[in-house]
């Protein structure tokens, strides 16, 4: 049973406040899903489709779509990228699918793909207002269900605004086919969230930041199925690639029913958006996303072990920034420093005013209030072995002097609380990244 479907394609009035409006229309899991494909485009009243997809994806599905919509009654054009890898969504591409979707009148564009086809389709079918629907072909991002498409401009990385797609799907046992890196990266991604669950809930329960308990449960539930399956995973079975596929999208599902990451993105993301900037400072290559976030959570783990050695707590100090932060910040993030500095200024802000909220907080009523994921931590370590990311710093060029930099440093890149934040406020980073490193 899919689990998000309470949730797609409709307004919902939830018992945390929200009405959640996610507009995904369809998600279809399973072997009979170019079937489904047919039957949902043969109800649209669209006539024109604008298959985009590369030199990897055309063959693999591409063709299959192209049949199955042609006998929904449509009339079907193709853009394939002649790339097998490295395409990149540059300006270029997102303007040759525009030009596309025009010159034939597509009424609506098909990503058949996974990350780079997705957020070129996704971003160039908004911007030509027209729907657009995907089928996968791999594991490997959280970002099918996302509403916000990831670009590269001018070398440099930015997430856009644009629309969710109306309708995913996937065929299992193609997903299982994908290269075994794209299914890595997928199940980085997504075991990250065992972390940024832990974030949320901590501010949460620390400064009362809100959080949806539906939306929670939803990227937690496929999350722990799919620690359960890595060894599935490592022998493609096409039941635990589901699992990771449906584990994905709901991630997305749950960022869009509260309108931001915040269910999936947390400290893990933070180590690896640290490291996309080194490499792209020219101090290590550029590395899978998903790899990053999954070595991340092997670290991030590390400390929130530390937390039952706090015996004491206090009552936080807020992070002072003063001068020679600010010189820092200035010298490294160049062009960048004013966001850095005013997102830091707003959480330090935000911070003082949520003092009292803070009530007495012992060790032990924390690490209560952060079950389960809290004790799921020896298997996550385990699924993280298996899958081959545990110890993947030497193949992301992250060595000893970088981690030390990165987790003095990464709180800075967003205004969103995490433990770095908390074991700041106790005094204790310090300690901390010296116990995490031995
Ligand atoms: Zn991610
Ligand atoms: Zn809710």
């Amino acid at each position: 049973m899919l689990t998000a479907q309470a949730w797609i394609g409709r307004s919902v009035a939830c018992a945390c406040g929200q009405t959640h409006h996610v507009p995904i229309e369809k998600v279809c899991i399973g072997s009979d899903m170019l079937e489904r494909l047919k039957a949902y485009a043969a109800a649209q009243h669209a006539e024109v489709w604008l298959i985009v997809s590369d030199a990897n994806t055309h063959p693999l599905l591409g063709g299959a779509t192209a049949s199955a919509l042609a006998a929904a009654g449509h009339k079907v054009d193709t853009h394939v990228f002649p790339e097998t890898h490295d395409l990149l969504p540059d300006r270029p591409q997102i303007e040759a699918v525009r030009r596309r979707i025009r010159e034939t009148g597509a009424q609506v564009a098909v990503a058949v793909g996974s990350g780079v086809i997705n957020d070129i389709t996704r971003y160039a079918s908004f911007k030509e207002s027209i729907p657009y629907v995907v089928v996968a072909t791999a594991p490997s991002m959280d970002g099918y269900a996302s509403s916000v498409a990831a670009l590269q401009f001018d070398g440099l990385k930015t997430t856009l605004p644009a629309h969710t797609a109306r309708a995913i799907f996937a065929d299992p046992s193609v997903l299982a086919r994908a290269p075994w890196e794209l299914i890595q990266a997928g199940f980085g991604d997504l075991v990250g969230k065992t972390i940024s669950l832990l974030d949320w809930k901590l501010a949460h329960t620390l400064y009362q930041e809100p959080l949806c308990a539906a939306a929670y449960e939803l990227v937690q539930k496929p999350l722990k199925a799919c620690i359960d399956a890595a060894e599935g995973l490592r022998s493609r079975d096409a039941e635990a690639v589901r699992e990771l596929f449906l584990g994905l999208v709901n991630a997305g599902v749950a960022m869009a029913m509260v309108g931001n990451s915040r269910p999936c993105s947390g400290s893990e993301h933070h180590l690896s958006h640290f490291w996309d900037l080194l490499a792209y400072k020219g101090r290590r290559a550029h590395a899978s996303h998903g790899h990053q976030v999954g070595y991340a959570t092997t670290w991030m783990m590390k400390f929130y072990r530390l937390l039952p050695q706090i015996d004491e707590l206090v009552q936080p100090r807020p992070r002072t920034l003063d001068m020679s932060w600010r010189e820092w910040v200035r010298e490294f993030y160049g062009d960048g420093a004013e966001t850095v500095e005013a997102a830091q200024a707003r959480k330090a802000e935000r911070l003082a005013a949520r003092q009292d909220h803070w009530r007495g907080w012992s060790r032990k009523s924390i690490l209560a209030a952060l079950q389960p994921e809290f004790s799921w931590f020896a298997q996550v370590e385990r699924a993280l072995g298996v899958m081959g990311l545990a110890d993947a710093g030497a193949r992301l060029e992250i060595d000893r002097p970088i981690l030390q930099e990165t987790f003095e440093h990464a709180w800075e890149l967003r205004d969103r609380y995490t433990i770095f934040d908390f074991l700041a406020g106790q005094d204790r980073m310090a300690w901390a990244v010296e116990a995490v490193l031995g």
